[in-house]
């Protein structure tokens, strides 16, 4: 049996095309049915539906063999225990950092407010810039606009969130996108399994990017 740990929302629906192409379909729809593992087409392999932050958590416990989960996440969880053997090239989008339209810099030490409290580490102490970071689990945008941060770091897609709110996009974090990732015990355990998996969607990620110009 094989297990695949998906978040419902984006990546499940933007999941879906690539794992039919290897040939897998849900028998039920997840946002039709309130339960939690989906049977598919094929007996030996079904679905986790589960929060984006647990899927990888999921797959490193090898209570799922697979999983799709955002760079992003990844990044926050660390990455332990995990294979990242596929780049799905689906749910993209920017990690950016991103303050108020009218920012007027000062001397002080810049605190920022984000859920990615890793990735923004990274980034900022790369450029060897001391700052102040305030973790939150939502609605970021609002921290600069209440005085709680100068800026945040956050997802941006359209921008249309951060315009909402008088906030502009000012420097790339890093290029987000959905990855493959596999438990490492299952590597080795189901590799036939795995490794045909892996093949197949692979295939489907060319043919997509391919009729994706
Ligand atoms: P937008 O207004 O189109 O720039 O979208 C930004 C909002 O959508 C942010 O609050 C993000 O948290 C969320 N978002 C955008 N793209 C993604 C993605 N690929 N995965 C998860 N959340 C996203």
């Amino acid at each position: 049996m094989l297990t695949i740990a998906l978040s419902k929302g984006r990546i499940y629906k933007e999941t879906l095309p690539l794992l039919a192409q290897a040939g897998i379909v849900p028998a039920e729809d997840p946002d039709k049915s309130r339960k939690l593992i989906l049977p598919t087409n094929r007996d030996d392999v079904q679905l986790l539906v589960i929060r984006a932050t647990d899927v990888p958590v999921f797959v490193e416990y090898g209570a799922a063999d697979l999983g799709v989960a955002g760079k992003d996440v990844l990044v926050e969880h660390g990455g332990e225990g995990l294979y990242e053997p596929l780049d799905l090239r689906i749910s993209r989008c920017r990690l950016m950092t991103a303050g108020p339209v009218d920012y007027q810099p000062s001397k002080r030490r810049l605190r920022i407010a984000t859920k990615y409290v890793k990735a923004a580490q990274r980034y900022f102490s790369e450029r060897g810039q001391q700052v102040e970071m305030i973790k939150l689990y939502g609605s970021m945008e609002l921290a600069p606009l209440v005085g709680l941060a100068d800026c945040i770091v956050d997802l941006v897609d359209t921008g249309n969130t951060l315009r909402a709110n008088k906030l502009e996009p000012w420097e790339l974090v890093m290029e987000v996108s959905s990855r493959l990732v596999v438990n490492k015990a299952s590597m080795k355990m189901k590799h036939k399994l795995v490794s045909q998996l892996i093949h197949d969607l692979s295939e489907a990620v060319d043919r997509q990017a391919g009729e994706n110009g």
